[in-house]
């Protein structure tokens, strides 16, 4: 996949559907196994699915500053992640359990101090509020591959590009290990190898892209919330979700990178008052909380969203909700609908199934 100085021609995206994500980390782990199984990336999760509101991984990564500086253009200061907010990934006490002769005694236990453990998945479903009007979703995140990537603007090195696909990559000869990528990236999505000394984030399976085969964490998802496909094909769904329908927004889009990955935002069952009678007024997911994430627009999207079920509920037809529905599950798959199973073993591409 060449680099280009070049305008870019095309912008792969994807799109997660939080209504139909069920934060299963099957996105997670295939990810994983694919591409962060070596030294040093232990505490890599590229995909990474945080139950919202939260604190998530990095943990309190919303805190953590980054972003672009919509004046000057240039990097705002941001806090370099370290491995224990990250989840350093634990180490158990498997000698005493399997071998210390205290079978039925001791169990199973991360050993780090118990006031500084925190990892990839430490506060899934908690979420917020109070019985009965608690709440929660799921928010699967990985790099955004932006449109103004600050990453790439703050490394000193030039270690980072945009490919002719959109997808932000680095070239790990050239990065020397700054780590200003990871200040300043406002998502928290660089991850740094202690072994190798070097930056890594998702490479947007970009071997698969190459065969025509869809990243793992599409391929794989069991709820059928994702889609990929270039922003600028307007069969696609990605772009009629974005651009068309406008009800799949960018996450914190104030922070100036223009991010590629979009989130059809979730719906809420209303808020049950005292008596146990139904508020229909009020959603049990604060609005005011899914703006502080998805901005504004999120008002619109929902309502869109509200507006074409009622339509169907009234014997209508909406093209928009099968579209998400994605009957056919290729339609997720955009133009990468190779079977990973039919390519050659070792081969490009054949990165699992
Ligand atoms: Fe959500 Fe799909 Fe990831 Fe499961 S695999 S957590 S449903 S995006
Ligand atoms: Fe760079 Fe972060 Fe954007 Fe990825 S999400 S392209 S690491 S700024
Ligand atoms: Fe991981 Fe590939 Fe998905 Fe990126 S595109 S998060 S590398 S599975």
């Amino acid at each position: 996949m060449a680099a280009t100085t070049e305008a870019k021609v095309r912008q792969l995206a994807w799109v997660y559907d939080l209504n139909k994500c069920i934060g299963c980390q099957t996105c997670s782990v295939a990810c994983k196994v694919l591409w962060t199984r070596e030294e040093g990336e232990k505490h890599h999760w590229w995909m990474s699915v945080n139950t919202m509101p939260g604190l998530g991984t990095p943990k309190a990564w919303e805190t953590m500053g980054g972003g672009v500086d919509t004046t000057t253009g240039k990097p705002l200061p941001g806090h370099q992640p370290t491995r224990e907010e990250f989840g350093g990934g634990f180490e158990f006490n498997y000698d005493e359990v399997f071998y210390g002769g205290t079978s039925g005694k001791a169990h199973l236990e991360p050993q780090a101090p118990r006031e500084n453990r925190w990892a990839m998945n430490w506060d899934e479903d908690q979420g917020a509020g109070e019985w009965p009007n608690s709440y929660y979703f799921y928010l699967p995140r990985q790099c955004n591959h932006c449109s103004n990537p600050v990453c790439m603007t703050a490394c000193p090195t030039g270690a980072l590009h945009k490919t002719d696909d959109g997808l932000v990559l680095r070239d790990e000869e050239t990065c020397m290990g700054d780590r200003f990528c990871m200040e300043a990236c406002p998502y928290k999505k660089v991850y740094f190898n202690y072994e190798r000394h070097v930056g890594q984030q998702c490479i947007g399976c970009f071997p698969r892209i190459e065969a025509g085969v869809a990243p793992a964490c599409v391929r794989q998802c069991p709820g059928r919330a994702v889609f990929i496909g270039y922003l600028e094909d307007e069969d696609s769904p990605v772009h009629k979700l974005v651009r068309e329908w406008k009800i799949a927004l960018p996450l914190h889009a104030e922070a100036g990178t223009g991010p590629n990955v979009y989130y059809v935002p979730p719906l809420s069952p209303y808020r049950l008052n005292e008596d146990m009678s139904i508020d229909t007024e009020t959603p049990r997911i604060p609005p005011e909380y899914l703006e502080s994430l998805f901005g504004p627009s999120v008002h619109q999207a929902l309502a869109t969203l509200k507006s074409e079920m009622d339509s169907v509920r009234e014997g209508g037809s909406s093209e928009m909700l099968k579209t998400l529905i994605a009957y056919k599950w290729q339609e997720l798959l955009g133009p990468f609908t190779v079977d990973p199973a039919t390519l050659t073993p070792g081969g490009n591409g054949h990165q699992g199934a």
